[in-house]
C-alpha cells in the first residue's frame, strides 16, 4: 500500500499537468477539427523572452493548399504595445494565433518572437509566455477560487480575489450563494456569459504572462461593462510594459490602440493609429462607418420595440 501511494501521488501529477495542457490548448483553439500535434525539434531552446515583440516575416499559409489564407504577410507588433488585428469576417485573425502558438506551421516564411523563430523554441516555453482570454472560456466543475487560480496554480487566495477585483468579477462573486467556495462549470451553477469572460480574465492577470491575447475578450458584455473592464485591463496592462493583442469586432474598443493592423485577403492593407486610419478613408473607415450604421439601425429598433 505504501509503495503504491507514490506512484499514485505521481500519476495524479501527471494527470493534472496533461489536464492543464489539454485545457490550454482547448482554450487556445478550437480543437475539434485539428488532430496534428506539432513537436519540439530535437534541439529546440527555450524562449529567452525580452519585451515580446511579435514579427511575422512573409509568412505563406493555407488550412488546404487550394485556399491559400495567407499571402506574404509580414506585420510587426512591438513590444510592450496595444495592439489589435481587424479585419472583415474569415480574413485569417484567429489564424495570426494559432501560427503563433504553432498549433499550424506556415508554409514559407518566419515567426518571430523577440527575433526568435519559434518553429525553433521548446512549445511548453512559447506557451507559457502567452495568456489568452478566449472567446468562450471552459470552466471546470468546481468552485469559482480553483477556476480563477487555475491561472498560476500557486496563487494565494488573496492573490487570486485581487485578480477577481481587476477583472471586475469579485462583486459577482459576493453575490452567488458560497462566494467563492460556489461550484461553477458544466453542470455546476449558470453564470452569465460576461461573467464567465470576466472570470477568463481574472485567470489570465493571476498568470500574468509578458504577452497577452484577447480574441474579442468583450464581445459578451453589454456596452457599459465593456468599457469598464477595458479601462481596468489597460490600467492593469499599463502597469507593466505588456505585449497585448487584441481581435474586436465592436471597433470602438480599439480605439485606443498603439498600432491597429487591418488585414484583408491574407496581407496586411493598412496600419496606424485609429486617427491615422480614420484620415486615410479606406477600408478601416469604412468598416467604421459600416458599424455606425448598424449601431444606429440597432438603436432605432430597439427604441421602436419599446415603444410599440
Ligand atoms: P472571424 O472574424 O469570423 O472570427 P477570422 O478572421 O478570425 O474570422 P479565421 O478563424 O482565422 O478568421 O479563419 C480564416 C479562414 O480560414 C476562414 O475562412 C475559415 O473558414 C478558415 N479556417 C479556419 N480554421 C480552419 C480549419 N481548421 N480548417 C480549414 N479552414 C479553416
Amino acid at each position: 500500500v505504501f509503495q503504491l501511494s507514490l506512484p499514485l501521488n505521481f500519476l495524479g501529477t501527471i494527470y493534472r499537468e496533461m489536464r492543464q495542457s489539454l485545457l490550454d490548448l482547448e482554450v487556445l483553439f478550437n480543437l475539434q477539427t485539428q488532430n496534428r500535434v506539432i513537436e519540439d525539434k530535437p534541439d529546440a531552446k527555450p524562449l529567452a523572452l525580452q519585451g515580446g515583440s511579435i514579427s511575422f516575416e512573409n509568412v505563406n499559409f493555407a488550412y488546404h493548399e487550394d485556399r491559400p489564407i495567407f499571402r506574404d504577410l509580414s506585420f510587426t507588433i512591438p513590444a510592450g504595445k496595444k495592439v489589435a488585428l481587424v479585419g472583415p469576417s474569415g480574413c485569417g485573425k484567429s489564424t495570426v494565433f494559432r501560427l503563433l502558438f504553432r498549433f499550424y506551421e506556415p508554409s514559407s516564411g518566419r515567426i518571430l518572437i523577440d527575433g526568435q523563430d519559434v518553429s525553433a523554441l521548446q512549445l511548453a516555453s512559447l506557451r507559457q509566455a502567452i495568456g489568452v482570454v478566449p472567446q468562450d472560456t471552459p470552466l471546470f466543475h468546481s468552485d469559482v477560487m480553483h477556476n480563477i487560480r487555475y491561472g498560476r496554480m500557486t496563487a494565494s487566495d488573496e492573490d487570486v480575489i485581487e485578480a477577481a477585483k481587476s477583472a471586475h468579477v469579485h462583486e459577482a462573486v459576493m453575490r452567488l450563494s458560497e462566494g467563492y467556495k460556489t461550484k461553477v462549470g458544466e453542470r455546476g451553477l449558470m453564470i452569465s456569459g460576461g461573467e464567465k469572460q470576466r472570470l477568463a480574465v481574472a485567470r489570465v492577470l493571476l498568470k500574468d504572462p509578458p504577452i497577452l491575447f484577447f480574441d474579442e475578450a468583450t464581445s459578451a458584455l453589454d456596452a457599459h461593462t465593456e468599457t469598464d473592464l477595458m479601462r481596468n485591463i489597460n490600467a492593469v496592462l499599463l502597469q507593466k510594459a505588456r505585449t497585448s493583442i487584441f481581435i474586436a469586432h465592436r471597433l470602438r474598443t480599439v480605439v485606443e490602440a498603439d498600432l491597429i493592423i487591418v488585414l484583408r485577403e491574407g496581407q496586411v492593407v493598412e496600419q496606424g493609429t485609429h486617427d491615422e486610419l480614420m484620415r486615410l478613408g479606406g477600408l478601416y473607415y469604412s468598416m467604421w462607418q459600416q458599424q455606425a450604421a448598424d449601431t444606429h439601425h440597432e438603436e432605432a429598433v430597439s427604441v421602436e420595440s419599446t415603444s410599440a
